[in-house]
């Protein structure tokens, strides 16, 4: 997709990349907190609602932050 890249100072093709958000449960190792982390996650709706959306840059590799409507929390 085409994106305005800053480093580039023009727009150019950009890639999509989907990163899940850290949450507070990551800190916790315990198979408890896994399985907290688990059903946190299958309550709000699945994996994706805690993604966070990147675009990066094809030219330079820049990556950009690209949250869209998934401002819920
Ligand atoms: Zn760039």
């Amino acid at each position: 997709m085409i994106r305005y890249c800053k480093r580039c100072k023009a727009s150019t093709e950009h890639k999509e990349s989907l990163v899940r958000k850290p949450s507070s449960y990551d800190t916790d190792k315990s198979v408890l907190g896994r399985v907290t982390l688990f059903i946190h996650e299958f309550i709000n709706g699945g994996h994706y609602y805690n993604m966070n959306r990147y675009v990066t840059c094809t030219i330079c590799g820049k990556k950009t932050l690209e949250n869209m409507g998934n401002e819920l929390e």
